[in-house]
C-alpha cells in the first residue's frame, strides 16, 4: 500500500468552479474518501444547497436536518452538525440541505457575511479534540456569497476542469473572483491545485485540454487525470464514494492516485501559503 504523508498543518481546500457538472462534488467526495482511507483525518463541508456531496457520503440532509445552514446562521457549531461517514472512520461530513439556498439572502445585510463560514471553521479547528489533516469544501456552481464564504474560510483552491472543448472558458472569471477575495479578505489564498476530470484517453481532445491547461498552469495541474467511468457516476446513488463502492476500479484508483499526489505536495503548498502570508 502506498505511503500517504500527512500535512504538517491542516490543509483547508475549497473545490470550486462556477461551471456546473465539471466534477466538483465527485472530486471533493472521492479525494476526501481517499485521503481518509490513506489515514488522514478529513472534514468535508458541503456548501451546495443541492447536497450532492452529503448524499454521496451517506449524510442525511433532508430539509430541517442540522446542517451547514445552521452553522452559517450561527445557530449551531460545526461540531454539533457534523456526521461520521459510514464507510470511513476518519471522514466526517458537514451536510448541506436545500435550506441553505435561503442563506445568501438571509445574511446579505450582515457586515460579516463573507466570513461566517471562516469563523465557524476556525472555531471548530481550534476547539476540536481531534486534529484534522484536511478540511475540504464542496462549492455550489456559482460565484455567490456561499462560494465567497468558502474562499474566505480556506487557504487553497482546487479547481476541477472537465476535459472538454470549453474547458478553460469561465476560468478567467473564477480567477478574477479569487483575485478579489485575495485583495479584500484572504490575501494568502492560493490556487494550489487543478484536476482534470472526465478524461477520455482515447480522444485527442482530452489530451489537448490536459496539455493546454498544463501549459497555462504548469505547477498546479496534477499529473493524475480522472477518467470518465460508469462506476464513478453510479456510486452516489448507493450513497457511497467510488472508493467504497468500487475500490478496485479505475475510478477509485485514479482518485487515490490524485489524493496521493495532492498529499505529497503538502509541504510545497504550505510553504507557498506561508510565503504569501509573509508578503502581505
Ligand atoms: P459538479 O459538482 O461540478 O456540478 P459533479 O461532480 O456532480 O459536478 O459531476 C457532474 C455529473 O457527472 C454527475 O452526475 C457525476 O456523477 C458525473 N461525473 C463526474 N465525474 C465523473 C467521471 N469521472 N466519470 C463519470 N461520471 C462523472
Ligand atoms: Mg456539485
Amino acid at each position: 500500500k502506498a505511503v500517504c504523508p500527512k500535512p504538517e498543518q491542516t490543509r483547508l481546500i475549497a473545490v470550486a468552479n462556477q461551471k456546473g457538472g465539471v466534477g466538483k462534488t465527485t472530486s471533493a467526495v472521492n479525494l476526501s474518501a481517499a485521503l481518509a482511507q490513506f489515514g488522514s483525518k478529513v472534514l468535508l463541508i458541503d456548501m451546495d444547497p443541492q447536497g450532492n456531496a452529503s448524499t454521496a457520503l451517506g449524510a442525511p440532509h433532508a430539509s430541517g436536518e442540522p446542517s451547514v445552514y445552521d452553522v452559517i446562521e450561527g445557530r449551531k457549531t460545526i461540531a454539533e452538525v457534523k456526521r461520521a461517514c459510514p464507510d470511513f472512520d476518519l471522514l466526517d461530513v458537514v451536510p448541506a440541505s436545500i435550506d441553505l439556498s435561503g442563506a445568501e439572502l438571509e445574511v446579505a445585510d450582515m457586515e460579516n457575511r463573507n466570513v461566517l463560514l471562516k469563523t465557524a471553521v476556525d472555531e471548530f479547528l481550534e476547539n476540536s479534540e481531534e486534529h484534522y489533516d484536511y478540511v475540504i469544501i464542496d462549492c455550489p456552481p456559482s460565484l455567490g456569497l456561499l462560494v465567497i464564504n468558502a474562499m474566505c474560510a480556506v487557504h487553497e483552491m482546487l479547481i476541477p476542469i472537465q476535459a472538454e472543448y470549453y474547458a478553460l472558458e469561465g476560468l478567467g472569471q473564477l480567477i478574477n473572483t479569487i483575485g478579489l477575495v485575495q485583495e479584500h479578505f484572504n490575501p494568502s489564498l492560493l490556487v494550489s491545485t487543478m484536476l482534470i476530470t472526465m478524461f477520455d484517453k482515447r480522444t485527442l481532445l482530452s489530451r489537448e485540454v490536459h496539455d493546454e491547461v498544463k501549459s497555462h498552469y504548469p505547477t498546479i495541474v496534477l499529473d493524475t487525470t480522472i477518467p470518465r467511468t460508469v462506476k464513478i457516476s453510479e456510486a452516489p446513488s448507493f450513497n457511497q464514494s467510488v472508493i467504497a463502492y468500487d475500490p478496485k476500479g479505475m475510478g477509485a484508483i485514479s482518485y487515490c492516485e490524485a489524493a496521493l499526489e495532492l498529499a505529497r505536495r503538502s509541504q510545497t503548498v504550505l510553504q507557498a501559503i506561508d510565503a504569501r502570508r509573509n508578503e502581505n
